[in-house]
Protein backbone atom coordinates (compact mmCIF):
# COMPACT_ATOMS: atom_id res chain seq x y z
CA UNK A 1 0.00 0.00 0.00
CA UNK A 2 2.03 3.19 -1.01
CA UNK A 3 0.24 5.55 1.52
CA UNK A 4 1.69 3.69 4.09
CA UNK A 5 5.52 3.56 2.79
CA UNK A 6 8.03 4.33 5.89
CA UNK A 7 11.24 5.41 5.96
CA UNK A 8 13.95 3.13 6.54
CA UNK A 9 15.30 3.12 10.19
CA UNK A 10 18.77 1.67 11.43
CA UNK A 11 17.77 -0.31 14.02
CA UNK A 12 15.30 -2.39 11.99
CA UNK A 13 13.84 -2.10 8.70
CA UNK A 14 10.04 -2.95 9.32
CA UNK A 15 9.04 -2.04 5.88
CA UNK A 16 11.28 -4.28 3.73
CA UNK A 17 10.01 -5.78 1.10
CA UNK A 18 6.57 -6.05 3.01
CA UNK A 19 3.77 -4.13 3.76
CA UNK A 20 -0.21 -5.14 4.84
CA UNK A 21 -3.00 -5.34 2.55
CA UNK A 22 -5.54 -2.71 3.29
CA UNK A 23 -8.48 -5.05 5.86
CA UNK A 24 -11.46 -2.60 5.80
CA UNK A 25 -14.55 -2.84 8.55
CA UNK A 26 -17.24 -3.13 6.08
CA UNK A 27 -20.23 -0.49 6.64
CA UNK A 28 -22.54 -2.31 4.78
CA UNK A 29 -24.38 -3.40 8.02
CA UNK A 30 -24.94 0.12 8.69
CA UNK A 31 -28.02 2.07 8.00
CA UNK A 32 -27.91 5.92 9.37
CA UNK A 33 -30.59 7.95 8.76
CA UNK A 34 -30.82 11.14 7.30
CA UNK A 35 -32.15 12.95 10.11
CA UNK A 36 -31.68 12.36 13.96
CA UNK A 37 -34.58 13.92 16.19
CA UNK A 38 -34.54 14.73 20.05
CA UNK A 39 -35.29 11.60 22.15
CA UNK A 40 -37.76 13.09 24.54
CA UNK A 41 -40.23 11.44 27.22
CA UNK A 42 -39.69 8.32 25.50
CA UNK A 43 -40.26 9.66 22.10
CA UNK A 44 -37.85 10.82 18.91
CA UNK A 45 -39.60 14.54 18.31
CA UNK A 46 -38.08 17.56 15.76
CA UNK A 47 -36.37 20.64 17.80
CA UNK A 48 -39.15 23.60 18.51
CA UNK A 49 -37.00 25.58 16.52
CA UNK A 50 -36.74 23.19 13.42
CA UNK A 51 -33.03 23.83 13.50
CA UNK A 52 -30.78 20.94 12.56
CA UNK A 53 -27.08 20.53 11.85
CA UNK A 54 -24.95 18.04 10.19
CA UNK A 55 -22.25 16.05 11.83
CA UNK A 56 -19.32 14.35 9.24
CA UNK A 57 -17.22 12.00 8.92
CA UNK A 58 -13.25 13.62 9.77
CA UNK A 59 -12.16 11.31 7.51
CA UNK A 60 -13.16 11.79 4.58
CA UNK A 61 -15.07 14.97 5.28
CA UNK A 62 -18.69 13.79 3.95
CA UNK A 63 -22.13 14.63 5.53
CA UNK A 64 -22.90 11.48 7.75
CA UNK A 65 -26.17 12.61 8.56
CA UNK A 66 -28.38 16.06 10.19
CA UNK A 67 -28.68 16.07 13.75
CA UNK A 68 -31.43 18.56 16.01
CA UNK A 69 -30.08 21.23 17.53
CA UNK A 70 -31.74 21.45 20.97
CA UNK A 71 -32.61 24.93 22.57
CA UNK A 72 -34.00 26.20 26.05
CA UNK A 73 -37.55 25.28 25.22
CA UNK A 74 -36.45 21.79 24.23
CA UNK A 75 -34.26 21.00 27.51
CA UNK A 76 -37.53 22.38 29.43
CA UNK A 77 -39.22 19.94 28.32
CA UNK A 78 -36.65 17.13 28.90
CA UNK A 79 -36.05 18.54 32.08
CA UNK A 80 -40.00 18.28 32.69
CA UNK A 81 -40.11 14.47 31.57
CA UNK A 82 -37.44 13.90 33.41
CA UNK A 83 -38.72 15.20 36.35
CA UNK A 84 -42.20 13.36 35.61
CA UNK A 85 -40.68 10.02 35.00
CA UNK A 86 -38.70 10.51 38.35
CA UNK A 87 -41.75 11.27 40.81
CA UNK A 88 -44.16 9.13 39.34
CA UNK A 89 -42.25 5.78 37.50
CA UNK A 90 -38.37 5.75 38.44
CA UNK A 91 -38.50 6.57 42.20
CA UNK A 92 -41.05 3.86 42.87
CA UNK A 93 -40.12 0.91 41.10
CA UNK A 94 -38.08 -1.38 43.04
CA UNK A 95 -33.94 -1.49 42.75
CA UNK A 96 -34.05 -5.06 41.61
CA UNK A 97 -36.56 -3.77 38.72
CA UNK A 98 -34.16 -0.66 37.88
CA UNK A 99 -31.39 -2.94 37.72
CA UNK A 100 -33.17 -4.93 34.79
CA UNK A 101 -33.67 -2.16 33.05
CA UNK A 102 -29.59 -1.51 33.13
CA UNK A 103 -28.61 -5.14 31.97
CA UNK A 104 -30.83 -5.10 29.21
CA UNK A 105 -29.92 -1.81 27.90
CA UNK A 106 -25.97 -3.40 28.20
CA UNK A 107 -27.26 -7.10 26.77
CA UNK A 108 -28.75 -4.78 23.57
CA UNK A 109 -25.42 -2.94 23.47
CA UNK A 110 -23.71 -6.00 23.05
CA UNK A 111 -26.16 -7.41 20.42
CA UNK A 112 -25.22 -4.11 18.23
CA UNK A 113 -22.07 -4.02 19.59
CA UNK A 114 -20.20 -3.72 15.63
CA UNK A 115 -22.81 -1.49 14.57
CA UNK A 116 -21.64 1.24 17.29
CA UNK A 117 -18.32 0.42 16.68
CA UNK A 118 -18.45 1.14 12.90
CA UNK A 119 -20.61 4.46 13.62
CA UNK A 120 -18.37 5.60 16.55
CA UNK A 121 -15.56 5.33 13.58
CA UNK A 122 -17.19 7.36 11.03
CA UNK A 123 -18.40 9.87 13.44
CA UNK A 124 -15.55 10.83 15.60
CA UNK A 125 -12.50 9.69 13.40
CA UNK A 126 -10.93 6.68 16.01
CA UNK A 127 -9.85 3.72 14.58
CA UNK A 128 -12.15 0.60 14.04
CA UNK A 129 -9.88 -1.08 16.02
CA UNK A 130 -10.76 1.02 18.89
CA UNK A 131 -14.05 1.83 18.90
CA UNK A 132 -14.69 -2.45 18.58
CA UNK A 133 -12.16 -3.38 21.34
CA UNK A 134 -12.13 -0.88 23.64
CA UNK A 135 -14.74 1.99 23.33
CA UNK A 136 -17.73 -0.28 23.09
CA UNK A 137 -16.87 -3.54 25.31
CA UNK A 138 -16.06 -0.95 28.23
CA UNK A 139 -19.30 1.25 27.31
CA UNK A 140 -21.11 -2.44 27.89
CA UNK A 141 -19.06 -3.32 30.50
CA UNK A 142 -20.34 0.50 32.83
CA UNK A 143 -23.83 -0.75 32.25
CA UNK A 144 -23.42 -4.44 33.22
CA UNK A 145 -21.23 -3.36 36.73
CA UNK A 146 -23.85 -0.40 37.34
CA UNK A 147 -26.71 -2.66 36.59
CA UNK A 148 -25.39 -5.08 39.84
CA UNK A 149 -24.96 -2.55 42.36
CA UNK A 150 -28.65 -0.95 41.77
CA UNK A 151 -30.64 -3.12 44.47
CA UNK A 152 -27.31 -3.09 46.79
CA UNK A 153 -27.13 0.31 47.60
CA UNK A 154 -27.45 0.00 51.15
CA UNK A 155 -24.31 -2.51 51.17
CA UNK A 156 -22.26 -0.06 48.90
CA UNK A 157 -22.69 1.97 51.51
CA UNK A 158 -22.89 0.45 54.42
CA UNK A 159 -24.68 2.09 58.24
CA UNK A 160 -25.67 5.11 55.70
CA UNK A 161 -29.12 6.33 54.27
CA UNK A 162 -28.63 6.49 50.69
CA UNK A 163 -31.37 8.18 48.48
CA UNK A 164 -31.39 9.48 44.62
CA UNK A 165 -30.68 13.24 43.76
CA UNK A 166 -33.39 13.27 41.40
CA UNK A 167 -33.20 14.63 37.82
CA UNK A 168 -29.41 14.75 36.28
CA UNK A 169 -28.18 16.91 34.24
CA UNK A 170 -24.93 15.45 31.81
CA UNK A 171 -22.85 16.65 29.62
CA UNK A 172 -20.11 15.05 27.24
CA UNK A 173 -17.02 15.69 24.65
CA UNK A 174 -16.29 13.94 21.14
CA UNK A 175 -13.54 11.95 22.45
CA UNK A 176 -15.26 8.97 23.42
CA UNK A 177 -18.56 9.95 22.70
CA UNK A 178 -20.52 6.13 23.72
CA UNK A 179 -17.96 5.62 26.58
CA UNK A 180 -18.79 8.92 27.87
CA UNK A 181 -23.02 8.57 28.20
CA UNK A 182 -22.68 4.96 29.06
CA UNK A 183 -20.05 6.58 32.11
CA UNK A 184 -22.89 8.92 33.17
CA UNK A 185 -26.30 7.23 32.31
CA UNK A 186 -25.50 3.92 34.19
CA UNK A 187 -24.24 4.90 37.60
CA UNK A 188 -27.39 7.72 37.41
CA UNK A 189 -29.56 5.24 37.01
CA UNK A 190 -28.54 2.81 39.45
CA UNK A 191 -28.57 5.40 41.92
CA UNK A 192 -31.97 5.97 41.11
CA UNK A 193 -31.89 8.89 39.33
CA UNK A 194 -33.43 10.17 35.99
CA UNK A 195 -31.63 11.88 32.97
CA UNK A 196 -30.84 14.65 30.58
CA UNK A 197 -27.66 14.12 28.60
CA UNK A 198 -26.04 16.03 25.55
CA UNK A 199 -23.19 14.98 23.40
CA UNK A 200 -20.79 16.82 21.51
CA UNK A 201 -21.91 18.42 18.70
CA UNK A 202 -19.12 16.58 16.23
CA UNK A 203 -19.92 12.98 17.95
CA UNK A 204 -23.65 12.72 18.59
CA UNK A 205 -24.32 9.42 16.32
CA UNK A 206 -23.47 6.83 19.00
CA UNK A 207 -25.83 9.03 21.27
CA UNK A 208 -28.70 8.74 18.97
CA UNK A 209 -28.06 5.12 18.80
CA UNK A 210 -28.00 4.64 22.46
CA UNK A 211 -31.36 6.63 22.56
CA UNK A 212 -32.97 3.89 20.14
CA UNK A 213 -31.35 0.87 22.30
CA UNK A 214 -32.71 2.87 25.54
CA UNK A 215 -36.04 3.18 23.75
CA UNK A 216 -35.72 -0.84 22.89
CA UNK A 217 -35.36 -1.65 25.88
CA UNK A 218 -38.91 -0.41 27.66
CA UNK A 219 -36.89 1.78 29.91
CA UNK A 220 -40.08 4.01 31.48
CA UNK A 221 -40.25 7.57 29.02
CA UNK A 222 -38.56 9.95 30.40
CA UNK A 223 -35.86 8.20 32.67
CA UNK A 224 -33.52 8.91 29.67
CA UNK A 225 -33.67 11.65 27.73
CA UNK A 226 -31.07 12.41 25.06
CA UNK A 227 -30.77 16.13 23.38
CA UNK A 228 -28.14 17.11 20.57
CA UNK A 229 -26.93 20.72 20.27
CA UNK A 230 -24.20 23.10 20.74
CA UNK A 231 -22.53 24.70 23.39
CA UNK A 232 -26.07 26.65 23.98
CA UNK A 233 -27.60 23.65 24.93
CA UNK A 234 -25.18 22.77 27.35
CA UNK A 235 -25.67 25.50 28.79
CA UNK A 236 -29.43 25.27 29.05
CA UNK A 237 -28.89 22.10 31.09
CA UNK A 238 -26.42 23.78 33.17
CA UNK A 239 -28.64 26.68 34.07
CA UNK A 240 -31.92 25.09 34.50
CA UNK A 241 -33.52 25.58 38.03
CA UNK A 242 -35.39 21.85 38.16
CA UNK A 243 -32.14 19.96 37.91
CA UNK A 244 -30.10 18.52 40.52
CA UNK A 245 -26.74 17.44 39.57
CA UNK A 246 -24.91 18.09 36.66
CA UNK A 247 -22.00 15.97 35.71
CA UNK A 248 -19.84 17.52 33.14
CA UNK A 249 -16.59 16.05 31.12
CA UNK A 250 -14.97 18.90 28.65
CA UNK A 251 -12.61 21.27 28.89
CA UNK A 252 -11.29 23.36 31.87
CA UNK A 253 -12.22 26.46 30.43
CA UNK A 254 -15.85 25.16 30.24
CA UNK A 255 -15.76 23.13 33.23
CA UNK A 256 -15.07 26.60 34.96
CA UNK A 257 -17.99 28.57 33.43
CA UNK A 258 -20.33 25.65 34.71
CA UNK A 259 -18.86 25.73 38.50
CA UNK A 260 -19.62 29.56 38.19
CA UNK A 261 -23.40 28.97 37.18
CA UNK A 262 -23.55 26.72 39.58
CA UNK A 263 -22.64 27.89 42.70
CA UNK A 264 -25.24 28.91 44.91
CA UNK A 265 -28.02 26.42 43.42
CA UNK A 266 -27.76 23.64 45.44
CA UNK A 267 -27.14 21.55 42.43
CA UNK A 268 -24.41 18.62 42.97
CA UNK A 269 -21.42 19.21 40.62
CA UNK A 270 -19.05 17.08 38.84
CA UNK A 271 -16.19 18.09 37.02
CA UNK A 272 -14.14 16.03 34.53
CA UNK A 273 -11.54 18.60 33.02
CA UNK A 274 -8.30 18.50 30.85
CA UNK A 275 -4.93 16.60 32.12
CA UNK A 276 -1.17 16.98 30.64
CA UNK A 277 -0.47 14.03 32.48
CA UNK A 278 3.06 12.92 33.06
CA UNK A 279 4.64 9.31 31.82
CA UNK A 280 7.91 8.98 33.35
CA UNK A 281 10.54 5.67 32.32
CA UNK A 282 13.30 5.14 34.87
CA UNK A 283 16.74 3.48 34.20
CA UNK A 284 15.89 0.20 35.41
CA UNK A 285 12.17 -0.02 33.50
CA UNK A 286 11.86 -2.67 30.80
CA UNK A 287 12.78 -0.36 27.69
CA UNK A 288 10.82 -2.29 24.89
CA UNK A 289 7.97 -2.39 27.10
CA UNK A 290 8.06 1.00 27.93
CA UNK A 291 8.21 2.30 24.64
CA UNK A 292 5.05 0.55 24.01
CA UNK A 293 3.42 2.15 26.75
CA UNK A 294 4.93 5.61 25.96
CA UNK A 295 3.12 4.77 22.33
CA UNK A 296 -0.17 3.62 23.80
CA UNK A 297 -0.08 6.32 26.48
CA UNK A 298 0.06 9.35 23.55
CA UNK A 299 -0.86 8.09 20.15
CA UNK A 300 -4.45 5.92 21.42
CA UNK A 301 -7.15 7.57 19.98
CA UNK A 302 -4.84 10.24 18.34
CA UNK A 303 -3.70 11.83 21.52
CA UNK A 304 -7.84 12.89 22.16
CA UNK A 305 -7.65 11.60 25.82
CA UNK A 306 -7.93 13.89 28.77
CA UNK A 307 -5.50 11.44 30.18
CA UNK A 308 -2.61 11.11 27.52
CA UNK A 309 0.52 10.33 28.49
CA UNK A 310 1.39 13.98 26.63
CA UNK A 311 4.64 14.96 29.21
CA UNK A 312 7.58 12.54 28.61
CA UNK A 313 10.19 11.90 31.72
CA UNK A 314 12.81 9.95 30.54
CA UNK A 315 16.08 9.26 32.70
CA UNK A 316 19.11 10.71 31.22
CA UNK A 317 21.12 7.61 31.25
CA UNK A 318 18.58 5.66 28.98
CA UNK A 319 17.57 9.09 27.53
CA UNK A 320 19.30 8.31 24.09
CA UNK A 321 18.03 4.71 23.85
CA UNK A 322 14.38 5.30 24.32
CA UNK A 323 14.44 8.49 22.15
CA UNK A 324 15.96 6.59 19.43
CA UNK A 325 13.20 3.69 19.81
CA UNK A 326 10.58 6.35 19.89
CA UNK A 327 11.48 7.67 16.42
CA UNK A 328 12.15 4.38 15.23
CA UNK A 329 8.60 3.33 16.26
CA UNK A 330 6.79 6.53 14.72
CA UNK A 331 7.83 5.43 11.48
CA UNK A 332 6.13 2.00 11.70
CA UNK A 333 2.70 3.56 12.89
CA UNK A 334 -0.33 3.46 10.41
CA UNK A 335 -1.87 6.58 9.93
CA UNK A 336 -5.00 6.75 7.63
CA UNK A 337 -8.16 5.01 7.05
CA UNK A 338 -9.55 4.57 10.47
CA UNK A 339 -11.77 2.01 9.37
CA UNK A 340 -8.53 -0.15 8.21
CA UNK A 341 -7.71 -2.60 10.65
CA UNK A 342 -4.34 -2.15 10.26
CA UNK A 343 -4.71 1.78 11.10
CA UNK A 344 -3.02 3.08 14.49
CA UNK A 345 -4.06 6.40 14.28
CA UNK A 346 -7.23 7.35 12.60
CA UNK A 347 -8.73 11.12 11.93
CA UNK A 348 -8.32 14.23 14.27
CA UNK A 349 -12.14 14.68 15.38
CA UNK A 350 -12.50 18.14 13.54
CA UNK A 351 -10.80 20.97 11.33
CA UNK A 352 -10.82 23.12 14.52
CA UNK A 353 -9.31 20.29 16.17
CA UNK A 354 -6.40 20.08 13.59
CA UNK A 355 -6.01 23.55 13.40
CA UNK A 356 -5.39 24.10 17.10
CA UNK A 357 -3.07 21.21 16.83
CA UNK A 358 -1.18 22.28 14.64
CA UNK A 359 -1.24 25.60 16.39
CA UNK A 360 1.00 24.20 18.64
CA UNK A 361 3.13 22.42 16.94
CA UNK A 362 3.85 25.65 15.54
CA UNK A 363 4.10 27.25 19.19
CA UNK A 364 7.01 24.43 19.97
CA UNK A 365 9.13 25.04 17.20
CA UNK A 366 9.08 28.67 17.81
CA UNK A 367 9.78 27.99 21.34
CA UNK A 368 13.00 26.33 20.05
CA UNK A 369 12.53 22.59 21.39
CA UNK A 370 13.48 20.18 18.50
CA UNK A 371 10.29 18.38 16.72
CA UNK A 372 10.41 15.02 15.18
CA UNK A 373 7.42 13.80 13.31
CA UNK A 374 6.78 10.23 11.56
CA UNK A 375 7.31 9.98 7.89
CA UNK A 376 4.39 8.26 6.45
CA UNK A 377 2.43 10.25 3.69
CA UNK A 378 -1.42 11.31 5.12
CA UNK A 379 -4.28 10.92 3.41
CA UNK A 380 -5.32 13.99 0.61
CA UNK A 381 -8.82 14.35 1.93
CA UNK A 382 -9.86 14.64 5.95
CA UNK A 383 -7.92 15.66 9.24
CA UNK A 384 -4.86 14.11 9.63
CA UNK A 385 -2.00 14.75 11.41
CA UNK A 386 1.70 12.72 11.43
CA UNK A 387 2.70 11.12 15.08
CA UNK A 388 5.25 13.97 16.41
CA UNK A 389 7.42 14.34 19.35
CA UNK A 390 9.33 17.53 20.55
CA UNK A 391 12.76 17.22 22.42
CA UNK A 392 14.91 20.36 24.28
CA UNK A 393 11.59 21.15 25.58
CA UNK A 394 11.83 23.15 28.56
CA UNK A 395 9.84 23.14 31.66
CA UNK A 396 8.10 26.47 30.87
CA UNK A 397 7.33 25.76 26.93
CA UNK A 398 3.44 26.11 26.16
CA UNK A 399 3.91 23.02 24.74
CA UNK A 400 5.15 21.62 28.03
CA UNK A 401 2.58 23.34 29.96
CA UNK A 402 -0.42 23.45 28.09
CA UNK A 403 -2.87 20.53 26.93
CA UNK A 404 -2.58 19.47 22.94
CA UNK A 405 -5.14 17.01 22.63
CA UNK A 406 -3.33 15.32 19.61
CA UNK A 407 -0.62 13.06 18.57
CA UNK A 408 2.14 14.95 19.81
CA UNK A 409 4.48 14.42 22.76
CA UNK A 410 7.11 16.05 24.59
CA UNK A 411 10.72 14.84 25.68
CA UNK A 412 12.30 16.07 28.95
CA UNK A 413 14.70 14.42 30.72
CA UNK A 414 15.81 13.96 34.53
CA UNK A 415 17.85 12.77 37.03
CA UNK A 416 16.98 12.25 40.07
CA UNK A 417 13.68 11.28 41.78
CA UNK A 418 13.05 14.44 43.43
CA UNK A 419 13.51 16.26 40.52
CA UNK A 420 11.06 14.46 38.29
CA UNK A 421 8.32 14.18 40.97
CA UNK A 422 8.86 18.43 41.08
CA UNK A 423 8.70 18.32 37.44
CA UNK A 424 5.93 16.16 36.73
CA UNK A 425 3.79 18.15 39.68
CA UNK A 426 4.66 21.20 38.09
CA UNK A 427 1.20 21.51 35.90
CA UNK A 428 -1.58 23.21 36.31
CA UNK A 429 -3.47 19.81 35.99
CA UNK A 430 -3.59 16.32 37.84
CA UNK A 431 -5.44 14.19 36.09
CA UNK A 432 -3.15 10.78 35.42
CA UNK A 433 0.54 9.94 35.80
CA UNK A 434 2.60 6.83 34.63
CA UNK A 435 5.88 5.43 36.18
CA UNK A 436 7.97 2.30 34.56
CA UNK A 437 10.25 1.01 36.77
CA UNK A 438 11.54 -2.29 38.20
CA UNK A 439 11.60 -1.13 41.64
CA UNK A 440 7.98 -1.80 43.65
CA UNK A 441 8.73 0.25 46.27
CA UNK A 442 9.69 3.12 44.01
CA UNK A 443 6.44 3.06 42.81
CA UNK A 444 4.71 3.19 46.03
CA UNK A 445 7.26 6.44 47.20
CA UNK A 446 6.06 7.90 43.45
CA UNK A 447 2.30 7.20 44.02
CA UNK A 448 2.27 8.64 47.11
CA UNK A 449 3.76 11.54 45.78
CA UNK A 450 2.28 11.91 42.57
CA UNK A 451 -0.54 14.87 42.31
CA UNK A 452 -2.64 12.67 40.03
CA UNK A 453 -5.79 11.10 40.34
CA UNK A 454 -4.64 7.93 38.58
CA UNK A 455 -1.33 6.78 38.53
CA UNK A 456 -0.69 3.54 36.56
CA UNK A 457 2.58 1.44 37.00
CA UNK A 458 4.48 -0.70 33.84
CA UNK A 459 1.01 0.28 31.96
CA UNK A 460 -0.86 3.01 30.46
CA UNK A 461 -4.42 3.69 29.55
CA UNK A 462 -5.98 0.73 30.89
CA UNK A 463 -9.70 1.14 32.18
CA UNK A 464 -12.33 -0.57 34.13
CA UNK A 465 -15.83 0.21 35.46
CA UNK A 466 -14.80 -0.86 39.03
CA UNK A 467 -12.02 1.76 39.29
CA UNK A 468 -12.44 5.32 39.87
CA UNK A 469 -11.24 7.74 37.91
CA UNK A 470 -10.72 11.67 38.37
CA UNK A 471 -8.58 14.39 38.81
CA UNK A 472 -6.16 16.99 41.19
CA UNK A 473 -6.71 20.44 40.36
CA UNK A 474 -7.54 22.04 37.32
CA UNK A 475 -8.31 18.69 36.06
CA UNK A 476 -11.57 18.86 37.45
CA UNK A 477 -13.08 17.09 41.06
CA UNK A 478 -15.45 14.29 42.06
CA UNK A 479 -14.72 10.43 40.42
CA UNK A 480 -16.32 8.20 38.17
CA UNK A 481 -16.07 4.65 37.85
CA UNK A 482 -16.15 2.31 40.77
CA UNK A 483 -18.37 2.89 43.92
CA UNK A 484 -17.09 6.40 43.97
CA UNK A 485 -18.46 7.19 40.56
CA UNK A 486 -21.92 5.35 42.27
CA UNK A 487 -21.66 7.91 45.21
CA UNK A 488 -21.28 11.23 42.95
CA UNK A 489 -25.18 10.19 41.87
CA UNK A 490 -26.28 10.13 45.37
CA UNK A 491 -27.03 11.60 49.02
CA UNK A 492 -25.39 9.84 51.64
CA UNK A 493 -25.99 10.56 55.30
CA UNK A 494 -25.48 9.28 58.36
P1 LIG B 1 -15.68 21.22 25.58
O1 LIG B 1 -15.52 22.20 24.50
O2 LIG B 1 -15.57 21.70 26.97
O3 LIG B 1 -17.07 20.52 25.33
C1 LIG B 1 -17.57 19.50 26.16
C2 LIG B 1 -19.08 19.50 26.07
O4 LIG B 1 -19.59 20.70 26.64
C3 LIG B 1 -19.61 19.46 24.65
O5 LIG B 1 -20.79 18.70 24.63
C4 LIG B 1 -19.88 20.92 24.38
O6 LIG B 1 -20.80 21.15 23.36
C5 LIG B 1 -20.42 21.37 25.72
N1 LIG B 1 -20.33 22.82 25.97
C6 LIG B 1 -19.61 23.75 25.31
N2 LIG B 1 -19.80 24.97 25.87
C7 LIG B 1 -20.65 24.79 26.92
C8 LIG B 1 -21.20 25.66 27.90
N3 LIG B 1 -20.92 26.96 27.95
N4 LIG B 1 -22.02 25.13 28.85
C9 LIG B 1 -22.31 23.82 28.84
N5 LIG B 1 -21.82 22.95 27.94
C10 LIG B 1 -20.98 23.42 26.99
O7 LIG B 1 -14.62 20.06 25.47
P2 LIG B 1 -14.29 19.20 24.19
O8 LIG B 1 -13.38 20.00 23.34
O9 LIG B 1 -15.52 18.63 23.61
O10 LIG B 1 -13.51 17.96 24.84
C11 LIG B 1 -12.16 17.97 25.06
C12 LIG B 1 -11.84 18.21 26.52
O11 LIG B 1 -12.48 17.25 27.34
C13 LIG B 1 -10.39 18.08 26.81
O12 LIG B 1 -9.94 19.15 27.59
C14 LIG B 1 -10.29 16.77 27.59
O13 LIG B 1 -9.17 16.69 28.40
C15 LIG B 1 -11.56 16.76 28.31
N6 LIG B 1 -11.91 15.40 28.72
C16 LIG B 1 -11.82 15.07 30.05
C17 LIG B 1 -12.11 13.78 30.48
C18 LIG B 1 -12.01 13.42 31.93
O14 LIG B 1 -12.57 12.40 32.32
N7 LIG B 1 -11.32 14.17 32.75
C19 LIG B 1 -12.53 12.83 29.56
C20 LIG B 1 -12.61 13.19 28.21
C21 LIG B 1 -12.30 14.49 27.82
P3 LIG B 1 -20.23 21.33 21.86
O15 LIG B 1 -19.75 19.99 21.44
O16 LIG B 1 -21.39 21.77 21.07
O17 LIG B 1 -19.14 22.35 21.93
MG1 LIG C 1 -18.68 13.76 13.36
Amino acid sequence: MSKHKHKKTEAFDFNGGWDYSPSPESTGHVKLKERYDLYIDGEFVAPNSGKYFQTTNPATEKVLAEVAHADESDVDKAVKAARKAYENVWSKLSAKERGKYIYRIARLMQEKARELAVVETLDAGKTIRESRDVDVPLACNHFFYYAGWADKLEYAFPNRNVSALGVTGQIIPWNFPLLMAAWKIAPALAAGNTVVLKPAETTPLTAMLLAEIIHESGLPAGVVNILTGYGDTGAAIVNHPDINKIAFTGSTNVGKIIQKAVAGTGKKLTLELGGKSANIIFEDAPIDQAVEGIVNGIFFNQGHVCCAGSRLFVQESVADEVIQKLKDRLDTLYVGDPLDKNTDIGAINSKEQLETIRKYIKIGKDEGASMYESSCELPKKGYFVRPTLFTDVAQSSRIAQEEIFGPVLTIQTFRTIDEVIQKANNSPYGLAAGVWTDKGSRIFNMTSKLRAGVIWANTYNKFDPTSPFGGYKESGFGREGGLQGLGAYLKIER
